[in-house]
């Protein structure tokens, strides 16, 4: 099993009610009712080092800032504005002191810059060499909007992404910006019908708002947006494709949605739209040279 076959397996299992988390398992947060007028949303995430980032290369103000990052670009996924987390460490044996201050600044620079507070954790330690791990879980509120699911893409819609895409590999993944105040300020101006943030690949991202709203799409490969280090890649195409670690905004709305926002889009990121979604249920992609062919998923894998 995938990572998103277990996630509907773990869904399942227990019904949860739809009044007390009008959001449950398998968006990018999860959505729950305080009281009638209140509710509020929760992601967690946890980075290991050695796979999402490498203590040999990256500093530990680099890896606070990224596990901050990381979910923060899930409050963005549903246009949702973060509040506050609480992150939990194992630390490898012989952390210091001074080790943990880097952290905690690389944590609070992420959480200032987007407005969200650290506000606790845990803090664990190693006896033997096993490595490094953070985990953050984050709170967020809705916005002006209605949080924007996986599943209301409709045929027909408009596909868009903000930013470049691919060469995450090369480095641009440890300080990227989440786009918390694009994706508020999208869905102030537009009705979006479904939304993800790119963390695993475009073609995995694109395949769960697909599933989710059971819907296919099509993909034009020359609108794909292709960052700088993406066209270092060997294939630059499919760096976009599949690499991962984007934290850029996929989104569908309504044509004439897509129209109206990219005529009147002034913010300094740029959005593009790629493709369209069709009621065939699969992928495709249409490839530089004009032909159509099916848009596997090959994005990173987390059970793999
Ligand atoms: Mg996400």
């Amino acid at each position: 099993m995938g990572e998103d076959e277990i996630t509907a397996w773990f869904a399942q299992q227990r019904r949860l009610s739809g009044e007390d988390f009008p959001i449950g398992v398998g968006d990018d947060m999860a959505e729950i009712r305080l009281s009638e007028a209140a509710t509020v949303l929760i992601t967690t995430d946890m980075l290991l080092d050695g796979v999402h980032f490498d203590l040999g290369k990256a500093t530990l103000r680099q890896v606070g800032y990224k596990a901050m990052a990381v979910s923060l670009s899930d409050c963005a996924a549903m246009a949702t504005v973060p509040v506050g987390a609480v992150v939990s460490v194992a630390l490898a044996k012989g952390f210091d002191e001074e080790q943990l201050k880097e952290l905690h600044g690389g944590i609070v620079e992420a959480g200032d810059k987007y407005g969200c507070a650290l506000v606790g954790g845990d803090i664990t330690s190693w006896r033997g060499d096993e490595p490094f791990a953070i985990s953050v879980a984050m709170l967020s509120r809705r916005g002006a909007t209605e949080p924007i699911r996986r599943s209301g893409a409709k045929v027909g819609d408009a596909i868009c992404v903000t930013g470049a895409l691919g060469g995450a590999l090369l480095g641009k993944h440890s300080e990227f910006e989440p786009r918390v105040a694009e994706a508020l300020k999208i869905a102030a101006m537009v009705s979006l019908n479904a939304m993800i943030d790119l963390s695993d690949g475009l073609s995995s991202d694109l395949n769960r708002i697909c599933k989710a709203s059971g819907v296919g799409a099509v993909i034009d490969s020359s609108r794909i947006p292709i960052s700088d280090e993406g066209q270092k890649m060997k294939d630059p195409l499919a760096s976009a494709l599949n690499d991962g670690e984007d934290f850029e905004l996929l989104f569908t709305l309504a044509e004439g949605e897509s129209e109206k926002l990219l005529k009147n889009w002034d913010g300094d990121v740029p959005i593009a739209r790629i493709g369209w979604v069709t009621e065939s249920g699969k992928m495709e992609i249409k490839m530089p040279d004009g032909q159509m062919r099916d848009l596997e998923v090959r994005g990173y894998e987390h059970l793999g």
